[in-house]
This record gives structure tokens, sequence and C-alpha cells, in this order.
């Protein structure tokens, strides 16, 4: 098997100023860059990518925006380019749960930014996962398999290994409800990792790293690094909380 890295990613979402982002990287600054064989990505709100760019050049802790538009310019208002992200940026969010629902991103929107992220030389962390009615409904193989093969539709073999899954069962964001690590672990094992085999090869399947997002905290961060098939995790609120997340990355040093 492939040797895969563990990552941990913090997803601002619509959170500080860059005056609050500065405050809160040098707040956390000194526990990550404590923590090595851990890699670390602060996805904050678009301003505060270039300062924090600049602020973390060296140090060892990635950069990603949290969107962006397929189209390469133009008359987008309010869109960013791939290659705008590509200036400050390693990694970019798609498919956030939050984007599919309140801005109605479909598949095949995900599509798009996926391949324009891919051909900018940007590495996509894809955000899948099923609702709490398709849960209940047993589908979450069904639509996770799903949403990946849309998202991924015609991206090629080479640039699929520059990929990030997140596994992000949407009754789990936000919520306090964390998912079990022993129920993720079987979705990646059995769902996520043969879909990506069957779309670009076991190669792709087994080096591609699949995070697990919703309601990560310090406290059960440990108990989902300890299951072979996640990689690490995807952290929205306890990202904003220093001690928190660099409690998180602590965990993930066991992997
Ligand atoms: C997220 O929004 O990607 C997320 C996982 O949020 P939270 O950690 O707050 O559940």
């Amino acid at each position: 098997m492939m040797a895969r890295p563990p990552l941990v990613a913090g997803n601002w979402k619509m959170n500080k100023t860059v005056a609050g982002a500065l405050r809160l990287v040098e707040e956390m600054l000194p526990g990550l860059q404590a923590v090595g064989g851990v890699e670390k990505l602060l996805c904050p709100p678009a301003p505060a990518l270039m300062p924090l760019s600049a602020i973390l050049d060296g140090k060892n802790i990635g950069l990603g925006a949290q969107n962006l538009y397929w189209e390469k310019e133009g008359a987008y208002t309010g869109e960013l380019s791939a290659a705008m992200v590509k200036e400050f940026c390693q990694y970019v969010i798609l498919g956030h749960s939050e984007r599919r629902a309140i801005f109605n991103e479909s598949d095949a929107d995900i599509q798009r930014k996926v391949q324009a992220a891919l051909a900018a030389g940007l590495r996509p962390v894809l955000c899948v996962g099923e609702t709490l009615e398709q849960n209940e409904a047993g589908r979450a193989a069904e639509i996770v398999s799903s949403q990946l093969r849309a998202a991924l539709e015609g991206a090629q073999v080479d640039s699929a290994e520059a990929l990030v899954i997140a596994y992000e069962p949407v009754w789990a964001i936000g919520t306090g409800k964390a998912a079990t690590p022993e129920a993720t672990n079987t979705l990646l094992r059995n769902v996520v990792r043969p879909t990506l085999a069957g779309l670009f090869g076991e190669h792709v399947a087994t080096s591609v790293r699949v995070l697990y997002g919703g309601s990560v905290n310090a406290a059960n961060g440990a108990s989902f690094f300890a299951e072979t098939e996640i990689d690490g995790a995807l952290v929205g609120g306890a990202s904003l909380k220093a001690q928190e997340f660099v409690g998180i990355v602590q965990a993930a040093q066991q992997k």
C-alpha cells in the first residue's frame, strides 16, 4: 500500500476578518510547527489568503481556498479563478455540502471546478457525503459513489493523484454528532476507494488521501486517525480554536 501522510485541514468558512485571521494564525503557529509528520492546511476566507501566504511562507503549513469558478477570466462578478487561487494556495476545497445546499452547486458544476483546479495545478479537496435523509434511507454508499463519479468524470489518471477526498456526512457537519470511526472506515474501504479504483485504477485508489469531516475535535480526533482508511480530517468549527486545532493535529501524529 502507498504511504499516505496524514493531513489535517481547517475550513474557516465565512469567519475571521484579515486581522482576526492573523491573530488566530499567530495563536496556533507554535503548536502547529511543533508537530512533525502531519501535513497541515489552513483554508481561510479569500481576503486572508494573501497576508497568510506571506506569514506561512517556509513554515510547512499549506494554504487552501474554499471555492473557485471554472472560467479563466471575464465578466463573472464576485468569482475567483483557479489562477487567482493558485497565486497563494496549493489546495482548494470543492463540493462542500454548504456550497451544494446553500448555493445550489450541482455535480456538473463541481466537475467543472475540479477540472479547472487540476488544470491550474491546484489540489482539490473534494467533499462528498450523504444527507441525514439519505443516510436513514440506507443510501450513503450510493450517494457517495455517485458524487465521486460525477465530480471526477474526465479527470486524467496522472492528475488524479493530486486529489484529496473528504467524506463529510452532511448530518455530522457542525452538529456535534460525528459519525462513528468504524462506520466511516467501512464506507471508505467499501465505497470510496473502490470507486476511485474503478475510475483511476488501484494505484490512485491506494495513494489518494481520504479525510473524514464532521464534528471532529481534539477529543475525538484520535479515534478517527486510528482507523486504517482515514488519512486525516477536514475540520470546521474546531479549526477556529487554536488549542482544538493543534490538538487534532497532534492526534494525527499517531498515524
Ligand atoms: C466542515 O464544514 O467541513 C466541517 C467538517 O465542519 P465541522 O467540523 O464544524 O463539523
